[in-house]
């Protein structure tokens, strides 16, 4: 990789709704290269097709209402996230959500920010076509292959404080595999996969900020490209920490 890599936050975006064409906002506003990587964030993505609700049209479950009185919550968000999940991992302080796509989020990353009052936005069912979608919109729009990430802020095991993950990608393998390259003293390398999908969310994350900033797309230019794999999730045998929580909340 000889040029050194660019980042670029597309400002001068509207508010977006449903209908909207982010592809297209964004490359009007930024011209996109051969090769980049462009990072947008779910909460955008979701509002442009609508994957939204209003708490006003939810009537929650009986666990709704007692999941809700358990930990101070609405009990019609609480429905919006029971009906997010395909399981409840944890219920109490909060509840930690599988996701049909296999993402694993507080409140099955449903969100109240950013959208109008007694709004929720719902992460993407189907991330992986998300990301398709946007990158064959952007290669219909501009002639320009592009790498696409569908990202959102996710709270971690083990650290305090959010960063950006990878919910969907496309033109892009979402881990790198170093197994079988050797380190600069000769020994082969047994374990290392890194997550490179996340590492760039984690930085347009940054560049995004959260509340008001209003940055919800950015651009990676001169990552060059890696070989790897698409199992960024645990399978259920492999997942300790998810055993275990499971042992302690089931
Ligand atoms: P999430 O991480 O996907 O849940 O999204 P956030 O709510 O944290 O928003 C990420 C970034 O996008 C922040 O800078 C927000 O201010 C910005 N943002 C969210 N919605 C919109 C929108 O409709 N238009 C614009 N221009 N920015 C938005
Ligand atoms: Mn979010
Ligand atoms: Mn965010």
């Amino acid at each position: 990789m000889t040029n050194p890599i660019q980042v670029m936050g597309v400002r001068g975006l509207p508010l977006i709704h449903a209908g909207d064409d982010v592809a297209a906002l964004i490359c009007e506003r930024i011209p996109v290269e051969e090769g980049d990587i462009l990072c947008i964030a779910s909460t955008i993505y979701s509002k442009s097709k609508g994957y939204t609700k209003s708490l006003a049209s939810i009537t929650p479950t009986e666990r709704a209402v007692r999941l809700g009185g358990m930990n101070g919550e609405d009990p019609r968000f609480v429905q919006a996230v029971l009906d997010a999940s395909a399981d409840i991992i944890m219920e109490q302080p909060f509840i930690l959500s599988e996701l049909p796509f296999g993402h694993i989020g507080v409140r099955a990353g449903v969100d109240q920010s950013n959208i109008e009052d007694g709004m929720v936005i719902f992460l993407p069912p189907e991330p992986m076509k998300a990301a398709d979608g946007v990158r064959e919109r952007i290669l219909e729009l501009t002639g320009k292959n592009v790498g696409a990430i569908i990202t959102d802020t996710c709270g971690r095991s083990f650290r305090r404080g959010q960063t950006g993950n990878a919910i969907g990608w496309s033109g892009m393998t979402a881990i790198r595999d170093f197994r079988g390259d050797t380190d600069l003293f000769g020994h082969v390398l047994k374990i290392t996969e890194e997550a490179v999908v996340d590492e760039i969310a984690g930085f347009s994350n940054f560049v995004m900020g959260e509340s008001n900033n209003g940055v919800p797309a950015v651009i990676f230019r001169n990552c060059g490209t890696w070989t790897g794999h698409d199992n960024l999730y645990f399978s259920g045998e492999e997942d300790i920490t998810r055993r275990v929580l499971k042992k302690e909340w089931s």
